[in-house]
């Protein structure tokens, strides 16, 4: 089954958490001159537009990034915003990148990004997006969980991974379970980055409590903007498990959180902490 389509919510404040900080972990690893690369498994189209009927169905950009751009944001959030501004001089300011073009943003001449998508629909879009790029950008119309494995490891044993599944189907927890235990075991030392949404159902916490008992260096990053909903449906938030997080990471995060919360709160519900451990 695949219906989900992420230009419906491209933007929103779940895009805003984890661009951010995958905006953080990309600009870390740029301290360094040796090539990495990047492995986004579910990459979706590339880019979105924010002014059409798709996005403005829930207009959830309004409740994300157009927040921002009413504010003056710290400076933690410069790089992610360089990033945005970036996409809007390729594709004009009513556009938001997606995970691609973020990564995009940051990797030099010698970095490569591999990208996985399988709505045909988005990866034509993807596809024709990268399309000049060959040299450094792949993109594959093929499922991400298996897709990772011949990328990894990369040749320089330098890498990050982004794992951003539309848990549309239930199995997507369990997946990303398997998937981050085989990508261990082929690359120890590569930094992940998982993306999943806070539900009041229990597959989220299981999937957590799995990553947890793999005992991994890890950082967990939540924002809750709102109450969970008295009927139980919806996501009333989200939240990022960074494995092999950039020491730095914590440091650059936690004091933006409560700004964080406040700017993208629905109610006075909302708000954002993180915990993990180093190793
Ligand atoms: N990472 C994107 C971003 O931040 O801009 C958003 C990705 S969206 C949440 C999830 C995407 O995964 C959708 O475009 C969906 O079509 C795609 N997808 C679903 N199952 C997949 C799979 N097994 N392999 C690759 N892509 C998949």
């Amino acid at each position: 089954m695949l219906s989900y389509r992420h230009a419906f919510h491209a933007g929103n404040h779940a895009d805003v958490l984890k661009h951010w900080v995958y905006s953080l972990v990309l600009e870390y690893f740029n301290q360094k001159d040796k090539p990495y690369w990047v492995v986004d498994t579910h990459a979706g189209a590339g880019i979105y537009r924010l002014d059409t009927a798709v996005a403005n169905k829930t207009a959830e950009y309004l409740g994300g990034i157009a927040r921002l751009y009413k504010t003056s944001p710290p400076d933690a959030f410069g790089s992610y915003l360089q990033a945005v501004a970036d996409t809007h001089n390729i594709a004009g300011k009513d556009s938001y990148p997606g995970s691609p073009c973020i990564a995009d943003h940051f990797i030099r001449a010698e970095d490569k990004l591999r990208l996985f998508e399988l709505h045909p629909a988005d990866a034509a879009l993807l596809e024709q997006q990268f399309a000049h790029r060959k040299r450094q950008v792949s993109t594959q119309a093929k499922d991400g969980f298996e897709g990772i494995k011949a990328c990894l490891p990369p040749p320089s044993k330098r890498g990050l991974v982004l794992i951003d599944p539309p848990y549309e189907v239930k199995d997507d927890y369990a997946r990303v379970v398997s998937c981050i235990k085989e990508a261990l075991k082929r690359f120890s030392t590569g930094t992940y980055l998982i993306w999943y949404p806070r539900l009041q159902r229990p597959e989220p916490q299981q999937m957590l409590d799995k990553l947890r008992e793999l005992n991994t260096d890890y950082l967990h990053i939540c924002l809750d903007v709102q109450q969970p909903s008295a009927d139980g449906f919806g996501m009333h938030g989200s939240g990022m498990w960074v494995i092999n997080q950039p020491w730095t990471l914590r440091q650059s995060v936690e004091p933006q959180l409560a700004w964080l919360a406040q700017t993208l709160a629905q109610d006075d519900h909302a708000r954002a902490w993180c915990e993990g451990q180093q190793k």
